[in-house]
């Protein structure tokens, strides 16, 4: 008989999640099986607690949700030979084939096949966790359950931030979501002369002005240009980091921008949304999509930078016991939280 845990399922096709039994999983031979100690809840989690109409095309039911998390190594396949029980860890929720051109050519977070843990395969919103040893990713010391169970949503901001070179310039950030913030923080420590983050809601922009030293604005209020002379900024921001996903921000973006700014796109508009092209052509500004995290040079580079000084540890404003999810979930869809975490070790 299989053993059982506690997991966060999506039960049904219908808003919530529900904290019930499940088997623990069997590991295949390139597999490991991590005992998961914290969580992070993620904005993808809402879409999937409320069941929107993305949900309920992607995800399959029933299934355990989460991928944002650290645990430690219980178990290995019989193949993994270079990770060791015990082994505290984070690793890569993106489950990657390995025959398409791109990851034959090293490009693993651009490969089609891409599968996701808590979205397309069973999650980490459990007691244990099945993971292909390839998508671990070890903790050092230094580095804790806490920032471990957030280094995914890091990565989408370290990815994103370090499109282009960012030292001594002019960024722009708009939307100031944990993600946003976290991605200033970025700047900031990456070298960036000025940072200014955008939002709508003043809790986010004081909860950004407290994680790192940047200048938040209010955008119902204040406008761009007027930041500018007080900045000595004469032309406009360098380098952009769209982390809202708000049509409207992407345009204040777009006019903030100097001559040949370069802007990095994370943010994920709910549907098709209209976009001034002629301007972004006269501006000659460069626009990058951004997917995920690459794998694995973004994760090396943020654990290098949590070490030398990186600190995004403010950015996590509430923590629950498993088995008080459901404050935790509402924490985060009252839209004013940092980020979410829930610790398993008590389960
Ligand atoms: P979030 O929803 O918590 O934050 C978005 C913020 O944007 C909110 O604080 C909101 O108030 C703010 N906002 C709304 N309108 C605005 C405006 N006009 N100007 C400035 N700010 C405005 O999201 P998050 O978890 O921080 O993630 C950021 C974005 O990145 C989301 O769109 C998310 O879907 C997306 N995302 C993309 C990937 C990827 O791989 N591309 C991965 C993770 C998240
Ligand atoms: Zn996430």
């Amino acid at each position: 008989m299989s053993k059982e845990m506690k997991a966060l399922v999506k039960a049904r096709p219908e808003p919530g999640l529900w904290l019930q039994s499940a088997p623990v999983p069997e590991i295949g031979p390139d597999d490991v099986l991590i005992r998961i100690n914290k969580t992070g809840i993620c904005g993808t989690d809402i879409h999937i607690w409320n069941w929107d109409e993305w949900a309920a095309k992607t995800v399959p039911v029933p299934l355990i949700t989460g991928h944002e998390f650290a645990g430690e190594i219980v178990e290995l396949g019989r193949n993994v030979t270079e990770l060791s029980v015990g082994l505290r860890c984070s690793g890569e929720g993106h489950l990657i084939g390995k025959k398409s051109r791109q990851s034959r050519a090293g490009k693993f977070h651009l490969d089609p096949a891409t599968r996701g843990i808590g979205v397309n395969e069973q999650g980490a919103f459990a007691q244990y966790l099945r993971l292909p040893a390839f998508n671990v990713v070890p903790l050092p010391d230094d580095i804790d359950d806490d920032i471990g169970a957030i280094l995914d949503p890091l990565g989408n901001a370290v990815h994103t931030a370090l499109s282009f070179d960012l030292i001594g310039e002019d960024v722009l950030v708009t939307g100031a979501g944990p993600i946003g913030i976290m991605a200033a923080a970025v700047a900031r420590h990456a070298g960036a002369r000025n940072v200014v983050i955008t939002d709508i809601n003043p809790a986010r922009l004081a909860l950004a002005a407290q994680v790192a030293d940047v200048v938040p604005v209010d955008v119902r209020s204040e406008d761009l240009q007027s930041i500018m002379p007080r900045l000595k900024m004469t032309q406009g921001f360098d380098v952009g980091l769209e982390m809202s996903g708000n049509q409207a921000a992407l345009d204040q973006m777009v006019e903030a921008m100097t001559m040949g700014g370069r802007i990095a796109m994370l943010g994920i508009p709910p549907g098709r949304s209209p976009v001034d092209w002629s301007r972004i052509v006269f501006k000659a500004i460069t626009i990058k999509g951004v997917y995920g995290r690459e794998i694995f040079e973004t994760w090396y580079k943020m654990i290098a930078m949590l070490q030398n000084g990186l600190n995004v540890r403010r950015v996590i404003t509430h923590r629950f016991a498993v088995d008080d999810f459901e404050a935790g979930f509402a924490a985060m869809r009252e839209g004013s939280s940092g980020k979410v975490v829930l610790d398993w070790t008590g389960a």
